[in-house]
């Protein structure tokens, strides 16, 4: 069936597979138009567009930025972004240095623990400037000191784990600037981790409005048909674009397919026109 995946990520951050191979997979799930959107870079975009361009598959410019929340995190996702913009990029950059400066001192407390790998092995592995946490969760896999990523996060790497340190990272805010200036539109990123029940995600949503959020990931690989209902609910009330996909990562999340998630995820291909739609005013 036709459909959409607008959320994406390659080895240009840290999915485990080149934006080609995400593409052909894509093709072979029916996807008609996808969004890569890795973490605080754009330099799969070339790539994808390329390989769509030989598909027959609309590639949309895209980025996911983490935005603060407290002592968590509010994922922003850029869409139709003026992907060559010099601040945009520039931004991007400094959110990247923001990680190698925390991935060390993350590697330290590793080592600390008895986990024998170095900093240079992870940005090794990684092959790109966007080095996240799934790099270092690799790295423990390789090492055999973790079965799966998920054990690397439940024991080391999530929120209040003991190899836990957190980043600094912008304010939804600035995120959702950076992305308007960048001609794109800001979309909430599974929002269900912000852990608000129904109201208080509705109240968070319309202060996120406020600010220049364009749109609200309803449809996404985890959400059962309830949440998504709500979500939809939501994004009505509040007047917010409905966009979703898949958030495949490869080998860091093996449960997530391309276009498909975990085998029940559809993203309308209608969802689209109303999303450009809101680009290019
Ligand atoms: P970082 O960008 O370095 O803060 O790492 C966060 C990224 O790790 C998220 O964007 C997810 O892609 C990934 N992640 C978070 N929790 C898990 C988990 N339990 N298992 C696998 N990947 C995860
Ligand atoms: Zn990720
Ligand atoms: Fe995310
Ligand atoms: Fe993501």
């Amino acid at each position: 069936m036709a459909r959409l995946d607008l959320h994406l990520h390659t080895t240009h951050s840290d999915g485990s597979l080149p934006p080609a191979e995400v593409l052909a997979l894509a093709h072979k799930a029916g996807v008609t138009a996808l969004a890569i959107t890795d973490h605080d870079i754009t330099t799969g975009i070339p790539e994808a567009l390329e390989a769509g361009a030989g598909l027959g598959i609309e590639i949309i410019p895209g980025v996911e930025i983490s935005s603060r929340f407290g002592e968590s995190e509010l994922h922003i996702l850029g869409y139709f972004l003026d992907w060559q913009d010099p601040t945009l990029n520039a931004r991007l950059a400094g959110l990247r240095d923001s990680r190698h400066r925390r991935n060390p001192q993350i590697v330290e407390r590793l080592r600390a623990l008895g986990c024998d790998l170095t900093y240079n092995e992870v940005r090794e592995l990684a092959g790109t400037e966007s080095v996240g946490r799934p790099h270092i969760a690799r790295v423990l896999m390789e090492k055999d000191y973790v079965k799966s990523a998920k054990e690397a996060f439940d024991r080391f790497l999530a929120q209040g784990k003991t190899a836990y340190v957190p980043r600094e990272l912008p304010e939804p805010a600035d995120a959702m600037a950076w992305i308007r200036s960048a001609k794109g539109v800001p979309v909430l990123a599974h929002p269900l981790w912000a852990k608000q029940d129904g109201e208080g995600l509705f109240k968070l949503c319309e202060k996120l409005k406020a600010e220049g959020l364009g749109g609200m990931e309803v449809h996404y690989s985890t959400h059962n048909p309830k949440q998504t209902a709500e979500l939809l609910d939501i994004a009505r009330r509040l007047d917010l674009l409905v966009t979703g996909g898949s958030d495949f990562h490869g080998l860091t999340k093996p449960d997530i397919e391309v276009g498909v998630g975990r085998g029940g995820l559809t993203v309308p291909v209608k969802l689209l026109e109303p999303l450009k739609r809101a680009a290019s005013v």
